[in-house]
């Protein structure tokens, strides 16, 4: 084996697939790759072939040059492949195994990832606790929008499906794993939702949609989505939801008509930093938008699940507090109403093996939901245009064309 293709940043609004290097059991220089982690021997890693790796909304952040991002950087942190590979440190994984990758590599014996708090594991990034796949300032572990990449700490981070015949009939659904799904329902989890709740969760992005579904799962009573997308609407009424148009006005007049009262049980931002102002607001950028409108909404007691990606440098901040991740948020309404918030990473592990099953079991059609859409690793360049332009799907890259065939 020799060659690798992979998906590469390569400036503000452009992705390229470029030739890279096979991966190794050892982590190598390249772009974004942190000079502490140049030559970390990964014997605890495997090699996977890449089944499927989809684009998302953390990487669109990247790829409209409002993070720190270098050019050649390669992306992808959603992945599901099976194992063709394994290092000498590797005692369960098998070659042949099909597995899901939770988007955080976590090292599994520090006392975060101990604890299951995988999306902050202290041994892996040089700069901060938490890391991720293809991603800036997370370490330089090379990204899975390719045809092969190495995963650490394999037997720990993997999660491998217990028959990879049955799992390929599902592919779709289960390639959510890695990431939307896990995060999502980690978003209604932590807004408090159960039988019966009503809940808001604002974004009808792919990670709106899965908290949405993990809404329903939980036994939501109400589940409304908010967005300025009018065919996100649409997806996210497909399978039950409610919506408002942000557009339109504030979400808490729309949601008075809905529910009769003008709040909700749980509130879950799946929209972050690059958020839009609400009403005649919706045409320019307003990063404080949804927490505060979030505070707003949710009945005292209540909580916020924020899985909507805040950061501490944009380079397109709106103004200088917003250029280092300050915002002027109404805490004191927060405060006010003994509200809880749940920001992060979301730590996949703790979900990932029970949605599996929910999925394996005809529990929930999360593809649909997000309205999985398959495409070439060629053809990735037009996918992320077409889901930055607010396309109503979850693109999936299928690099071997085992899917296509
Ligand atoms: P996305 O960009 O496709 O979706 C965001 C949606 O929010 C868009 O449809 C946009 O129109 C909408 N929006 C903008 N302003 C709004 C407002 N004021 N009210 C309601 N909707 C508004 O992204 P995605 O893939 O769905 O991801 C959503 C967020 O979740 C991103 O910030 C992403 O980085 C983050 N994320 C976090 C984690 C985590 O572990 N915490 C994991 C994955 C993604
Ligand atoms: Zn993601
Ligand atoms: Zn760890």
């Amino acid at each position: 084996m020799s060659g690798n293709r992979a998906v590469a940043y390569v400036g503000p609004g452009e992705v390229e697939v470029h030739d890279i290097p096979y991966p190794t059991l050892e982590l190598k220089d390249g772009p974004g790759v942190n000079p502490a982690n140049v030559g970390r021997k990964c014997n605890h890693g495997v090699i996977l072939k890449v089944v499927t790796t989809n684009i998302c909304g953390s990487d669109q952040h990247m790829v409209r040059g409002r993070t720190t991002a270098p050019e050649g950087l390669v992306l992808g942190h959603e992945i599901l492949g099976e194992v063709i590979e394994v290092g000498s440190d590797v005692e369960f994984t098998k070659v042949g195994d099909l597995a899901s990758v939770p988007f955080n590599i976590a090292c599994g014996r520090c006392h975060n990832c101990k604890e299951g708090k995988t999306g902050i594991c202290l041994n892996v990034n040089p700069d901060r606790p938490g890391s991720a796949y293809g991603y800036v300032d997370m370490g330089g572990w090379v990204g899975g929008q390719a045809e092969y990449v190495m995963v650490p700490y394999a037997d720990f981070n993997l999660l491998v499906f217990p028959d990879a015949d049955q799992a390929r009939e599902k592919v779709r659904d289960l390639t959510m794993l890695s990431d939307i799904f896990p995060t999502g329902f980690h978003g209604a989890v932590t807004a408090g939702v159960k039988p019966g709740s009503t809940v808001y969760i604002a974004g009808a992005g792919p990670v709106g949609l899965a908290a949405a579904a993990g809404a329903q799962l939980l036994g939501a009573a109400v589940v409304i989505v908010g967005d300025l997308q009018e065919e996100r609407l649409a997806q996210a009424r497909t399978f039950g939801c409610e919506t408002v148009d942000v557009s339109k006005g504030d979400p808490k007049d729309q949601i008075e008509q809905i529910l009769g009262v003008p709040e909700v049980d749980a509130g879950v931002d799946a929209v972050g930093f690059e958020a839009r102002g609400h009403g005649a607001g919706s045409a320019t950028e307003a990063p404080a938008t949804v927490l505060n409108s979030l505070m707003e909404i949710t009945a005292a007691g209540g909580a916020l699940g924020i899985p909507g990606l805040y950061v501490t440098g944009d380079p397109g901040g709106i103004d200088d507090a917003a250029k280092v991740g300050a915002l002027s948020l109404s805490l004191g309404t927060g405060w006010a109403k003994s509200l809880s918030f749940t920001t992060g990473q979301c730590p996949v592990m703790r979900y990932n093996h029970g949605l599996m099953m929910a999925i394996l079991h005809d529990r929930v059609e999360i593809a649909k939901a997000v309205n999985a859409t398959v495409i070439p690793l060629d053809d990735a360049p037009r996918g992320y245009q077409e889901f930055d332009k607010g396309a109503p799907r979850k693109y999936v890259i299928d690099p071997h064309g085992m899917l296509a065939a």
